[in-house]
């Protein structure tokens, strides 16, 4: 059996539901009463308004009996996709033990395991002189745990951000957002960010692009570090995605990278690199900044760590361990479901060679996306690496401009013709503009063709609704 059969093997197909009498069950009474009940800030449920009953692999089916395919993928959590059988099959194998399944941060036989694999898929070297902190279980908890691990190594206060950047959503981590609504709140967030230009190439922030993009930026994160008149403090860290997700699918060059691998260094700033989205095989490598041949001295996890189930951590160098005894603390690190599920996950992707696999597969998807980009004057670029990708919506062009405005309102429009063609999609980047693709890795090459089927279906309906209503 080659890697890919095998691998098909263990996803759940299509044929299980077929095989399963459909649940009709009335999702609109549901959905009203969702609306009633949980709070105007609940997000997903406005633009993706199905009440789900039944999830494996790729697919999910709603509640009046349609099935989907989930590209959203629990914002790129699920690696393996839904309920996949090792995922199942270890968290069984827990609840059977008779192990305690809360620990605080105690150690079991399980944590042990996990620590283990984890270390495992870690570059070797990185990994020999590493510390975990297990962390809230959330991405952005993990977010706060390396600003407070950076500010005390290092004695100072700041932190260098990027535009378009996301790490969650408590105080901290929002103070380094790049998206100004969740961050327009009355009273201060976290003082002393600098948000600096990150280099999104299709829209330059210096107007120049390419390789002069790129030393535009640099140079003007060394001015900053090196000009005693900078006016900004030496900051503590540095926090970046390798390839930002919520942003717009975003992916940083490789040679940006090794700039700011290098100015952190001589610097003496921690360089912080946040993959609670792109770890672990997503983009086609184990981890985003193995593209770039770098190392970070804090990387922040989560999403596909605890194989569906919350947990974070922060894997850091040793010498960054001054902090003192419940610095971060928190209740619920010691999730023995995740951890046993993340040990099962981690191992198979290693095992089956996904991050290989997604790296065809996304170029696959990529193809057929660039292929329609010849097609509808809307694709402003298709872009990505691995199976995260996005598809940026643009406007008719104008006249002395160098990139098209971008199209959120038709983003939109194509989002919910998909959700017609059942395919879960979500959008991101600048006024939502960005379609983005977050399938499972472990996805095949005829389920690339049909979900690309359906996204021409829905685009064509989108567009032909948008020019009878202009
Ligand atoms: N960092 C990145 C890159 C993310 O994409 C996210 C969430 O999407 C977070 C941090 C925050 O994770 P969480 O939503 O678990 O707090």
């Amino acid at each position: 059996m080659d890697k890919i059969e095998s691998i098909a093997e263990a996803t759940f197909t299509l044929e299980h539901f077929r095989r399963q009498p459909p649940r009709v069950l009335d999702s609109n009474a549901w959905l009203e009463r969702q609306s009633q009940r949980e709070s105007s800030a609940r997000s997903y449920p406005r633009r993706i308004p199905l009440a789900l009953v039944e999830a494996h692999g790729l697919y999910v089916r709603d509640s009046q009996g349609q099935f989907f395919m989930d590209c959203l993928g629990g914002a790129g959590t699920l690696a393996l996709g839904h309920n996949h059988s090792v995922a199942v099959a270890a968290m069984r194998q827990t609840l059977d033990s008779g192990l305690p399944l809360h620990t605080l941060d105690l150690t079991t036989p399980v944590k042990e395991a996990f620590v283990d694999e984890l270390f495992d898929c870690l570059p070797p070297a990185f990994a020999s002189q590493a510390r975990v902190q297990f962390c809230g279980p959330t991405g952005a908890d993990a977010i706060e745990a390396a600003l407070k691990l950076a500010k005390i190594a290092t004695g100072r206060k700041g932190v260098f951000t990027f535009s378009g950047g996301y790490h969650g959503m408590t105080h901290g981590a929002l103070s380094l957002m790049g998206n100004l609504g969740p961050k327009n709140l009355p009273g201060s967030l976290m003082a002393d960010v600098q948000v600096l230009p990150y280099p999104y190439d299709y829209r330059c922030p210096f107007g120049l692009g390419g390789e002069a993009g790129i030393d535009a930026g640099l140079s003007h994160i060394e001015q900053l570090l090196s000009d005693p008149e900078s006016g900004v403090l030496p900051p503590a860290a540095l926090v970046v995605e390798v390839i930002q997700g919520e942003g717009g699918v975003i992916p940083a060059p490789a040679r940006w990278l090794q700039g700011l691998r290098r100015l952190t260094r001589e610097h003496g700033v921690v360089l912080v690199i946040d993959e609670v989205q792109t770890g672990f095989a997503r983009t086609g490598d184990l981890f985003a900044f193995e593209h770039a041949g770098i190392e970070p001295d804090v990387l922040v996890l989560s999403k596909a760590l605890g194989g569906g189930l919350p947990l974070s951590v922060i894997v850091y160098r040793e010498a960054l361990d001054q902090w003192k005894p419940g610095a971060h603390a928190g209740t619920f690190r010691g999730n023995q479901m995740a951890m046993a599920a993340g040990t099962a996950t981690l191992r198979y992707l290693r095992q089956e060679g996904l991050a290989a696999h997604a790296r065809a597969m996304g170029q696959r998807l990529m193809a057929h996306l660039s292929e329609l980009q010849g097609q509808y004057r809307c694709i402003g670029q298709v872009r990505g690496r691995g199976l995260m990708v996005g598809v940026e919506i643009v406007a008719p062009p104008t006249l002395g401009k160098k990139a098209p405005a971008a199209d959120g309102a038709l983003a939109k429009a194509i989002q919910q013709q998909c959700l017609r063609e059942g395919v879960i999609l979500e959008l991101g980047g600048r006024h939502g503009a960005v379609v983005r693709f977050l399938p499972p890795l472990i996805i095949q090459p005829a389920e690339i063709d049909v979900l690309v089927e359906k996204f021409q279906r829905a685009l064509s309906s989108a567009v032909q609704v948008e020019s009878r209503s202009a």
